[in-house]
């Protein structure tokens, strides 16, 4: 009936899941095995560990290198630069708990970190390594231990033992590791980068006062940004924002009146921007706002919408105005810094100017450029 029918498909496709993983392995290692598509087979493998989320990451990333070399138990061993201990991160058939193991790789692993090449059985004796605990139970003693690189930061170790069938690992095995080790290295530098933008983002990058991005995090976007536009060609600017005659509005009113000043000049800044623009406190009463892909015409256009909606908010005591610096990057900037310093000069020219205007670094005379330098 059509209820056994659906079972019988159903079967079907849970075996085709659980099966097709298998298919793909031994298709990649025949295809990694051929020298001729080599690189077919590297870019399967790339493939097979891109989108795995970061949670079973490291465990197949493993499987997949285990299958391939046909070994029953391997593991992942992450090298921390700054405390110089191991961390396993994947485990395989393992018969102990390697996570919570003392002095991980203190035998082997940190042997192949250290001298940067990978290290199998027949090279134990050479070196003097003694042999494996027994409740290891490892069932061969063959084994790789594998490090893995980045330029000349050794990032990780990959560990294989026990080959299906009681082989030896040999050269083979080393040239197989030696074709895919980049692609793990990139895939686990990825996955690092990826970890520590979570953390990046955890951290404070939030003004406490005005809810606005804080210095920290616009001088990381503006270094961002400059290699992004450098590469793209594309233009953008960088407004500097000081409060006109900030001092005598708390000498008057007070500190916490003035901070509300504060509150309400980023609130303005909310209203005006675009999604993509970043606005951060600068400093006290010093703002920085980064506008992605925008034109110097643009730029202007949008300082000046800002300072008009500043002028026209109603703060609690009497008027507030800004005066506003706008620069776009260009090229000859030798630094990062010397973009903030040239929308700086632009806002010391509004100043300079009366305030409550804003100025553009483009059209600041060369006297004024030389008085300033
Ligand atoms: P100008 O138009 O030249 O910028 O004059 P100004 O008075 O704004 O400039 P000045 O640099 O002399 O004073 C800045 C003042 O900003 C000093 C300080 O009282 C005030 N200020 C800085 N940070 C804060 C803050 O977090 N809260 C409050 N309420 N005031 C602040
Ligand atoms: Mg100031
Ligand atoms: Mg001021």
């Amino acid at each position: 009936g059509e209820i056994s029918d659906k079972r019988v498909i159903d079967e079907i496709i849970r075996l085709s899941k659980a099966v097709a993983p298998q298919i793909e392995i031994l298709r990649l290692r025949d295809e990694v095995s051929k020298r001729d598509s080599l690189a077919r087979g590297l870019l399967k493998f790339n493939e097979s560990l891109r989108g795995i989320d970061t949670e079973d990451f490291w465990t197949h990333l493993m499987q997949v290198s285990a299958e391939l070399l046909r070994a029953e138990r391997a593991s992942l061993l992450i090298h921390d630069e700054t405390s110089d201990e191991f961390k396993a991160k994947a485990a395989i058939g393992s018969a102990i708990d390697l996570y919570s193991a003392e002095n991980l790789g203190s035998r082997i692993a940190r042997r192949a970190i250290e001298t940067g090449h990978p290290l199998m059985l027949a090279d134990m004796p050479k070196i003097g390594i003694e042999s494996a605990p027994r409740e290891w139970r490892y069932k061969t003693s063959s084994f790789i231990s594998y490090p893995i690189a980045i330029g000349d930061r050794r990032i990780a170790v990959m560990n294989f033992t026990d080959r299906a069938g009681n082989e030896a690992f040999g050269q083979k095995d080393l040239d197989l590791l030696s074709t895919i080790a980049p692609q793990i290295a990139m895939a686990i530098d990825r996955t690092k980068l990826k970890t520590k933008a979570g953390e990046y983002e955890q951290r404070s990058i939030t003004d406490a006062l005005t809810g606005l991005r804080n210095r920290g995090y616009l001088e990381e976007r503006l270094l961002e940004e400059i290699s992004q536009a450098r590469r793209y060609r594309s233009s953008m600017c960088l407004l500097m924002i000081d409060v006109d005659h900030f001092k005598s509005y708390n000498d008057s009113f007070g500190h916490p009146a003035g901070d509300n000043v504060l509150k309400l000049i980023a609130h303005a800044f909310r209203e005006t921007l675009r999604t993509a623009d970043v606005a951060a406190r600068y400093g006290g009463e010093e703002f920085a706002i980064l506008l992605p892909h925008t034109s110097s015409e643009e730029a202007a256009a949008i300082a000046e919408r800002i300072r008009q909606r500043v002028e026209r908010t109603e703060f609690a005591h009497r008027n507030v105005t800004i005066s506003v610096g706008v620069a776009s990057y260009s090229n000859e900037f030798e630094e990062p810094k010397d973009w903030i310093t040239a929308a700086d000069m632009a806002l010391y020219d509004a100043k300079e100017r009366g305030r409550n205007i804003i100025r553009i670094y483009e059209d600041l005379g060369r006297s004024f450029k030389e008085k300033i330098n």
